[in-house]
């Protein structure tokens, strides 16, 4: 979603800076791309842009745990369980909404249940002025596929469901719906 979100936006006329994860899919047209291998390196690199950004679409979707040791060496196995203790990474959204000022703010909600309350709890507690939520178990929904079928909420409590699409048109769609947001603000100048 993150790729298709990029490419529309640069066909658009925007700056886009896509700050991308480890991913098969082939660069999208028209923007700069930063290659990032961690969550940490994720939030580092979203709050050095974040003054001068106008729009962040958060689509990415973060670990929310790391380990909290490396080993240097291949871990040997023995006959015992492995325990790895996990240390939480930082809730790169949540910083920046937090930190917000004049930017408008759009997340993702992957969920399995009860998706529209989840999602709308999120959006407060992230404080968004967006969110796509999405129920990873329908068919066609989700990661690894090239179609969605998701759900825009916004402030003002409205919410419109969106058929089964491709990513492409869901992307357009979110991108018609933040100018819409939008309109009059001087963000879109
Ligand atoms: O809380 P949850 O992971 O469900 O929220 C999803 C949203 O938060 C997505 O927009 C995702 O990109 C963002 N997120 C983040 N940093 C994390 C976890 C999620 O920015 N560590």
């Amino acid at each position: 979603m993150g790729y298709a979100l990029a490419e529309e936006a640069a066909a658009r006329g925007a700056r886009v800076i896509l700050v991308s994860g480890p991913t098969g899919l082939k660069d999208p047209a028209g923007v700069e791309i930063l290659r990032v291998r961690s969550a940490r390196e994720m939030d580092d690199v979203c709050r050095g842009f974040f003054d001068e950004t106008d729009i962040v679409i958060g689509a990415a979707a973060v670990a929310d745990y790391r380990p909290l040791e490396i080993s240097e060496q291949k871990i040997k196995k023995n006959d015992d369980e492995l325990t790895i203790r996990l240390a939480r990474n930082p809730d790169i959204l949540a910083g920046m909404g937090q930190l917000k000022k004049h930017q408008f703010l759009v997340g993702f909600a992957a969920e399995t249940n009860d998706v529209m309350i989840n999602a709308q709890n999120k959006m407060m507690k992230k404080n968004l002025d967006l969110l796509v939520a999405n129920d990873l178990t329908q068919e066609g929904a989700g990661f690894g596929v090239d179609t969605n079928i998701v759900s825009l909420l916004l402030r003002d409590g409205s919410v419109q469901h969106l058929p089964q699409m491709p990513k492409t048109e869901v992307a357009k769609t979110i991108l018609d719906t933040i100018v819409g947001l939008l309109q009059g603000s001087t963000l879109l100048n």
